[in-house]
């Protein structure tokens, strides 16, 4: 029989787990890539013998597949998905082309904010639980690849992106998770928030009254939406009210459990809610409460998440370079307790920096802008708060913060903007930070010794 073709494109951690999947279900696969392919993908192609080009799209052979599998981060807007458009060439996302292939329990996350964070609690709750369970979407490896490499896996954790969710057509999970929906990569929307919020609901576009909805139900978005559909799923909700005196209560059947976050190492009004979603999914699978206190105990908050790096001459520093848009940098701020020196700045998508304005007058001490163009930041700002100065690189960000700070101060980095003006990416910005970070507190340290 002739062999069905199927066209990935982008050879990331995701569309090369889709290859090695397609591959193994037979399909004759072809990996185009207009970038260049790191070399551990280039290995991985090379060792399951996986048809692959880097730097180019061949228009006409991708064209000649009768399936598409698109990385997330290829936009709508792209000349060759354009043409794939005008061909009705199928074009699905790796999620939806995985879940093809297994009978797995999946609980997938989406949000504007927190993904990454609840997806990865879930996922340690189920697994300390004794649950066989995976990890995967955009956070750790392929999902796709590990249906290919453990076929009889029984749940998977999945962090959905809105971008994975527009290219799925029949994907349905067993739980879906839905943490908030507020302004974010309205550029790939038509800087419409309406098409946004309906792409996230496709979370749920398939679920049947034997799946489930957790959901925040204070979100305005979330609200909304729901109030003006019929959904089959089955609800179950998260509220602020459930979070008291540093306590989440959650109720499930006839149990009502109280969380002591002092207990926990995560931090702040969001990551409450993370956990509420997070705890919630888990109950409903049936993971034990003695072990739901056990996992909350011993999780540690991801790295550029509200991260706490050294503490020098009584101010502490904290990394929140994942906080790439508004909301989440509202978060990092209220969950501030002390005086905030705050660096801010990057590549603004849009920012309403209003909403931040009491909690800048409340909490900072000082402004310290990074990025290539942060004059809208001292637009905003610069009425209530005189002490702002623009910097250029990390090294004299961290230099001007330190200069403002006092002790018992806080030095926080939460951007609000994405960060690929001075960057490689978040990662690589929260990275620069702890180094600066650290080796202030070296200099610190020897000035101690030497006197
Ligand atoms: P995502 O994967 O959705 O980007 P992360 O867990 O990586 O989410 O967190 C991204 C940023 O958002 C971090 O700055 C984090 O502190 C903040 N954050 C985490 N959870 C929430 C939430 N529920 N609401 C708002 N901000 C949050």
């Amino acid at each position: 029989m002739k062999q069905q073709k199927i066209a990935v494109l982008g050879a990331g951690e995701s569309g090369v787990g889709a290859a090695i999947l397609a591959q193994q279900k037979g399909f004759e696969v072809w990996v185009s890539d207009i970038g260049a392919i790191l070399p551990i993908y280039k290995a991985e192609l090379e060792r399951y013998g996986i048809a692959y080009e880097e730097g180019q799209h061949t228009v006409e052979r991708i064209c000649d597949a009768a399936e598409v599998i698109k990385s997330p981060g290829i936009p709508e807007k792209a000349g060759l998905i354009q043409v794939l458009r005008q061909r009705s060439i199928p074009i699905i996302s790796e999620i939806e082309f995985a879940a093809r292939y297994t009978k797995a329990f999946i609980i997938a996350i989406t949000g504007s904010n927190g993904k990454s964070t609840s997806t990865q609690l879930t996922y340690e709750l189920l697994r300390d639980g004794g649950f066989d369970v995976g990890l995967g979407g955009n956070i750790g490896d392929s999902f796709a690849k590990q249906v290919a490499l453990f076929p009889e896996r029984a749940y998977y954790v999945l962090e959905v992106s809105s971008f994975q969710l527009d290219d799925s057509l029949h994907f349905k999970p067993d739980i879906a998770l839905l943490l908030n929906i507020t302004p974010d990569h309205l550029d790939r929307y038509n800087y419409d928030f309406q098409q946004y919020i309906a792409s996230k609901f496709r979370i749920i576009a398939n679920s049947t009254a034997n799946d489930w909805l957790i959901y925040w139900q204070d979100d305005t978005a979330i609200q909304q939406y729901l109030q003006s559909r019929n959904y089959a799923v089955c609800r179950a909700p998260f509220a602020l009210s459930q979070y008291r005196d540093n306590y989440i209560y959650i109720t499930h059947n006839d149990t009502q459990l109280a969380i002591d976050l002092q207990e926990t190492s995560l931090k702040g009004k969001h990551n409450a809610l993370n956990m509420m979603a997070a705890v919630k999914a888990a109950l409903l699978v049936g993971v034990t409460e003695k072990s739901i206190r056990h996992t909350l105990k011993n999780f540690s908050a991801l790295e550029h998440r509200l991260e706490p790096v050294a503490t020098v001459r009584g101010v502490q520093y904290i990394n929140d370079s994942k906080a790439t848009n508004i909301d989440s940098a509202f978060f990092a701020l209220e969950a501030m307790q002390q005086p905030v020196v705050w660096i801010v700045g990057g590549t603004d998508k849009g920012n309403d920096y209003s909403l931040l304005n009491d909690l800048v007058q409340q909490k900072v001490r000082a402004i310290v802008c990074l990025g290539k163009d942060t004059q809208t930041i001292e637009n905003a700002f610069i009425a209530i708060q005189h002490n702002l100065v623009h910097t250029r690189s990390m090294a004299s960000a961290v230099h001007v913060a330190q200069s403002y700070a006092q002790a018992g101060d806080v030095v926080l980095l939460a951007p609000c903007c994405a960060s690929f003006d001075l960057f490689k990416n978040y990662i690589d910005r929260g990275r620069q930070f702890k180094a600066q970070v650290l080796a202030l507190l070296a200099a610190s340290e020897t000035d101690a010794t030497a006197q």
